[in-house]
């Protein structure tokens, strides 16, 4: 089934108010796998609205319209729809009693009596979070929902009522699996499978690009549960088969959920030590359950005294290559592992900038001067080695942030994960 939005208001167009209403439907629809291919914004004006109808369903068979079911005179959806399929408006008591109680304690005003007015067999969408109720229209195969304009309204109806309704009607079912990925950009992610993404109808492939990675979604459309999984599982195989060393998890598993299982699958103990990070790699790691059977001390150690005192970072080593390098991320993992009694020690440092004084002279303390922000080293001990990476992150002080923890968690699955290292 096709489908279009229509936003009614002329608020809207005026640009008084932003079009949300739109964004929340249109992604609500793409999840019960309906297609929309045009969205449009109309005035309060009965015309134009009457010349949006006909358009749309020249394309759609189905209509979904926001806003303008108010008592007002400028509320014109409703008379229109009902115009459009020459239907009378009746009055429908239902509707009239949610408004009189509505109004139980405040007296209603004889406008709001208008707004229990509804087209002639029609479907009538009961407001729980206000007066106007929503409205369905169905008509040869042709339906128009026509919802109220406040947010709160119409995603409450939405989500109770169209959704059910819309499934209702469906003879299929839609499902979804999605493939979670890090260590590779959207783009090059998508480019590999580019023609996959292009020839596929059923399933499609869709990239996302999110905080922890890039995701794809694999939707199907099938009689049953089980065909749809049937019609997915080649999809992801052939994914997998292209991109499976970046793939960390599936569905709700997210990057830290997946380093955590794979620590306790092979019960490797952990510890963890961060500069730039302040404790948010550690906090990544204890968000997940089950974690106490393998985590073990998190240590943060801001300053040189702090990484020599506490990790027993060699002083030569800071003096000769700054906290920020390589050689220190690999004597803090170390260290980290060494006072924890951990079998696997990883560490965080770097430049994240954003208000880090810099010091303007080369100084024998402080060998970070002349690192650009975002630089980063990742260090990590196992089995008696020493593994660093470089890193160079764009972005903000908290995106750099928010990013080394990301590479880290990477890090440590590939250098954990005998399979990919
Ligand atoms: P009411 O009974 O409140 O008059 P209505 O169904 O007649 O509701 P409108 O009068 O068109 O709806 O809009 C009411 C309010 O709802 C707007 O002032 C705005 O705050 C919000 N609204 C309307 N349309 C949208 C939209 N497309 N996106 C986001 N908010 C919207
Ligand atoms: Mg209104």
């Amino acid at each position: 089934m096709k489908a279009e939005i229509i936003a009614v208001g002329t608020e809207l167009l005026l640009g008084d108010i932003t079009n949300t209403n739109a964004r929340y439907l249109s992604e609500q629809l793409a999840g019960l796998g309906t297609e929309v291919y045009f969205e449009s914004v109309v005035g309060d004006n009965k015309d134009r609205l009457l010349g949006a109808f006909k358009d749309s369903f020249a394309r759609a068979d189905i209509v979904i319209t926001t806003g303008g079911l108010g008592p007002t005179d400028d509320d014109i959806t409703k008379e229109t729809g009902a115009e459009f399929f020459g239907r009378e408006l009746v009055l429908d008591e239902d509707a009239l009693e949610n408004i009189k109680s509505y109004f139980k304690n405040r007296g209603m005003s004889q406008t709001n009596i208008k707004q229990a007015y509804v087209p002639k067999g029609s479907v009538v969408l009961k407001n729980e979070r206000g007066t106007a109720p929503g409205i369905i229209i169905e008509e040869q195969n042709k339906i128009l929902v026509m919802l109220p304009g406040p947010p709160s309204e119409m995603e409450y109806m939405f989500e109770n009522s169209v959704k059910p309704y819309l499934r209702g009607r469906e003879k299929h079912i839609i499902c979804s699996r999605t493939l979670r990925l890090t260590g590779i950009g959207e783009s090059d992610a998508a480019e590999v499978i580019r023609e996959l993404m292009a020839n596929s109808t059923n399933p499609t492939i869709a990239p996302y690009a999110k905080e922890d990675g890039v995701y794809f979604r694999i939707t199907a459309r099938g009689g049953s549960a089980e065909e749809c999984h049937n019609l997915i599982a080649p999809a992801a195989e052939e994914i997998y088969s292209r991109l499976g060393e970046y793939i960390y998890g599936e569905n709700e598993t997210t990057l830290a959920r997946a380093v955590v299982n794979l620590l306790i699958e092979r019960n490797i103990s952990l510890a963890v030590a961060e500069s730039l990070t302040g404790g948010m790699l550690s906090s990544a790691i204890v968000d997940i359950e089950g974690v106490s059977k393998i985590f073990r001390e998190g240590f943060v150690t801001y300053t040189n005294e702090s990484k020599a005192d506490t990790l027993g970072v060699s002083r030569d080593v800071l003096k000769n290559y700054g906290a920020v390098s390589r050689e220190t991320a690999g004597e803090m993992a170390k260290g980290a592992a060494m006072r924890a009694g951990a079998e696997l020690g990883v560490a965080t440092t770097g430049i994240a900038g954003g208000g880090a004084v810099k010091n303007p002279t080369p100084n024998n303390e402080d060998l970070s001067y002349d690192k650009p922000v975002g630089r980063v080293y990742l260090g990590l001990y196992y089995k008696g080695k020493i593994i660093t990476k470089e890193l160079n992150i764009k972005g903000d002080r908290q995106k750099i942030r928010k990013t080394a923890v990301v590479r880290m968690l990477d890090f440590i699955r590939k250098n954990v994960d005998d399979e990919l290292s």
